[in-house]
């Protein structure tokens, strides 16, 4: 991978990428996420940054230090919180070679809870670098490492702060190690704490050799002001060895500083921190910040990290996209290039409406500007452009390479959509989204509901790529389907809070998919001709596998017109109208290419209609013929059990037909981690409280989709066809 690092050791030297009109430099931008198991801090952290951002941001303004103490509790009454996508603040770093230069951080929001994978995903994909909080007592729990992966898959460079370290069990050493073990990342302090608990004081810089220590919380009660001093002498020579440790792991990835460290030489502040950043950028290293979001402890500090060993997006690889040949091209990130964006989240803002957040991956973006869209094959223009902040926002002209904004009037657009300049020729590559596993009916209270539930269900859908909603053509019901009940359950309460529909809902039934397991030839023939005019459709399909997770392609190989170029469209939507309702039971058909090959028209009686008609015939005759298998949702379920119980969770995971794949212990207690089908999994909370007395835990989350064993597949059938749940 090609890594495009300045060294600076003065102020640094600006790329010509940037337009000199730029409020800020790309190379003086961050993007970042802040990830995190639910309930490690996300929010608190994510409070406090956008609290120090702003408050930093006034003190430039004002002199009195009371003015900005005065104005942070005033806003700290109403409450800074994300509420949006993204929020741009700005930050000065004290230190390091970007010392006392203004940067943006747009923070970009990812939620917490696996449920949510695809908020997840499409997060990490507009991100530069993340910051990934753990609970000091907790350490890596299972759903952060979920997210870890995720963002291992994007290669998104991170740095790891450990939150809580004021609470009883909070143990610094303990977490970097299981950062380690648990996660393979190269996890090492940037800062060790001194002391934990209630006697956590102060934190030890390892770069700078230098203690921050914290003031009383009467004489500084915003922890803005912490004494800088000598490091204290019971832990010089703890802070000494970890320092070699730091300099050891980033002479890895730098040659220069592996020199001067074989060769014993001094190894200087702002050099050992360009070397920091190359090795995190360059995804080898992790540095470790500890710190008390809530007690105000160490986020000034993680700010500077944030700036100091973040890339900017001037310094990883340029994004990939596609162009209309199928052709691999990049979005380099280049204000004179040609604009190419990626929309990675609508928001409903009470105010402005409908909201389109969008990574600007190149070029830049006006305000009136007409955007083209290559999945719709149209453009509209922005009427505004928004930068959102945590307490407003702020109207812009135009947004640049690398920056993150908010546009209106752009109306026909879903979530992972590429919008361009109108003579670019590009797609960027969508983030993946995984198929839903549940599912339920829904109904509409009264008619009143009824009128406003598909407006509400089609404004869900754009916004989130793994809810789907469909209607079972059997008995006319509405179907949803997501990642979990806790998905399917927020959905619903959104329905009620933000569009007033109130609706029932059928129980959760498994979603299941099926595919082809060999290549397979169908013809389509929709042929009437008698009285009126006639009809005439004629579609030959070949069927062939996909890689898993590859979803559908529907490819035209139609040459010499034998199907005239009008009649492609409705062919295609007949082919995807029949992987609806796949022939083993009725469930949608996933991973498989089908290549229209050959048909013929007929000059008076052919139509769109018999064509689409066509397609479904040759689609299901081909399936047919295919080998079509059923598959189900398979669930990663990990469960932490005292070891007097593990003999019996184990035995019931057997009988769930689940498979273990790996034990841990932890403190006296057992870490199992299996692979278990869903379907087998309904009533799980209930039956393992009961199992072990109420000591078991678990967490579930979806993993991939696996063939029904034959054993089952007539039950399954059965009950698919007699009461479908077809999402
Ligand atoms: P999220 O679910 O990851 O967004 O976590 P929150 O920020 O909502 O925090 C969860 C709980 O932990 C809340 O009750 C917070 O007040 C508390 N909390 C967050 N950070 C700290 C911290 O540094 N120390 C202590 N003692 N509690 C914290």
């Amino acid at each position: 991978m090609a890594i495009n690092l300045q060294i600076v050791t003065e102020k640094p030297k600006l790329s010509s990428a940037n337009s000199p009109k730029r409020p800020f430099p790309m190379e003086w931008t961050r993007n970042i996420g802040i990830a995190a198991h639910i309930d490690a801090g996300k929010t608190t952290t994510s409070e406090r940054i956008l609290f120090y951002t702003g408050a930093v941001h006034k003190m430039g303004e004002v002199h009195e230090g009371s003015t900005v103490t005065d104005w942070m509790e005033q806003e700290r009454e109403r409450g800074i919180t994300i509420t949006s996508a993204a929020v741009s603040c700005a930050w000065i770093p004290s230190v390091g070679p970007f010392k006392s230069i203004k940067h943006r951080i747009n923070v970009i929001d990812t939620p917490g809870h696996v449920d949510f994978t695809a908020e997840v995903e499409r997060s990490l994909r507009v991100l530069d670098g993340a910051v990934a909080v753990f609970c000091a007592v907790a350490g890596v729990q299972p759903q952060s490492e979920t997210v870890w992966r995720q963002a291992t898959k994007y290669r998104v460079p991170r740095l790891a702060f450990v939150n809580k370290m004021d609470r009883t069990g909070a143990n610094f050493y303990r977490a970097v190690d299981e950062m380690r073990k648990k996660l393979g990342a190269n996890a090492h302090p940037l800062f060790l704490p001194i002391g934990a608990e209630e006697n956590f004081s102060g934190l030890v810089d390892l770069v700078q050799m230098k203690a921050y220590q914290f003031v009383d919380d009467s004489a500084d009660p915003l922890g803005l002001n912490p004494a800088i001093t000598d490091i204290p002498a019971d832990m010089l020579a703890e802070a000494r060895k970890h320092r070699e440790k730091l300099i050891e792991a980033v002479a890895d990835s730098d040659d220069e500083i592996a020199h001067k460290y074989l060769e014993g030489q001094e190894i200087g502040t702002n050099e050992l921190m360009v070397g920091i950043r190359k090795a995190t950028v360059g995804l080898k290293f992790v540095g470790v910040i500890p710190g008390s979001a809530f007690k105000k402890k160490g986020i000034q500090r993680l700010l500077d990290c944030v700036v100091n060993y973040l890339p900017s997006a001037i310094d990883v690889p340029p994004t990939n996209g596609q162009d209309s040949e199928g052709k691999e091209v990049p979005a380099t990130a280049d204000d004179q290039n040609k604009t190419v964006g990626l929309a990675f989240k609508l928001w409903s803002d009470p105010f402005v409406g409908k909201l389109v957040f969008c990574r600007v991956y190149s070029g830049q973006l006006l305000r009136g500007q007409s955007l083209y869209n290559p999945r719709t094959r149209r453009s509209e223009r922005v009427s505004r452009l928004l930068l959102m902040r945590a307490m407003d926002k702020e109207e812009i002209d135009v947004a640049y390479a690398g920056d993150i904004c908010a546009l209106v009037g752009i109306k026909d657009v879903i979530t992972g959509d590429t919008l361009c300049h109108e003579d670019a020729d590009i797609r960027l590559e969508p983030p993946t989204f995984p198929e839903p596993v549940i599912s339920m009916s829904i109904e509409p209270k009264s008619k009143v509901d009824q009128e406003k539930l598909g407006t509400a269900l089609a404004r869900l859908m754009a916004e989130d790529p793994t809810f789907r909603v469909s209607t079972n053509h059997d008995t006319g019901q509405t179907i949803i389907a997501g990642m979990g009940e806790l998905h399917l359950e927020i959905i619903r309460d959104r329905m009620v809070r933000e569009f007033k529909v109130e609706s029932d809902a059928g129980k959760p039934q498994i979603a299941y998919r099926e595919t082809i397991s060999q290549a397979a030839e169908g013809v389509g023939k929709f042929i009437r001709q008698s009285g009126g005019r006639g009809q005439y459709g004629h579609v030959v399909v070949r069927l062939e596998p996909n890689e898993k997770g590859k979803g559908v392609e529907v490819i035209n190989e139609i040459v010499g017109g034998v199907i005239p170029k009008e009649y492609i469209k409705p062919s295609t939507e007949g082919i995807l109208e029949g992987a609806n309702n796949g022939v083993v039971a009725g469930h949608p058909v996933i991973d498989f290419k089908c290549r229209i090959i050959d048909g013929s028209f007929h000059e008076v009686d052919s139509s769109e209609l018999a064509f689409k008609m066509a397609g479904i015939f040759a689609f299901k005759e081909a399936m047919t013929k295919a080998k079509p298998i059923l598959l189900e949702p398979i669930m990663k379920v990990e469960v932490t059990v005292p070891e007097e119980f593990q003999g019996d969770i184990m035995g019931d995971i057997n009988r769930r037909r689940g498979q273990i794949q790996g034990m841990d212990s932890r403190e006296g207690a057992c870490i199992i981690a299996a692979m278990v089908p869903l379907e087998t999994m309904f009533g799980y909370a209930t039956d393992i409280r009961s199992l072990s007395k109420g000591r078991a835990s678990y967490s579930m989350e979806p993993s991939h989709f696996a063939q029904v064993p034959a054993s089952l597949l007539t039950k399954i059938v059965e009950t698919s066809t007699k009461a479908p749940a077809r999402t």
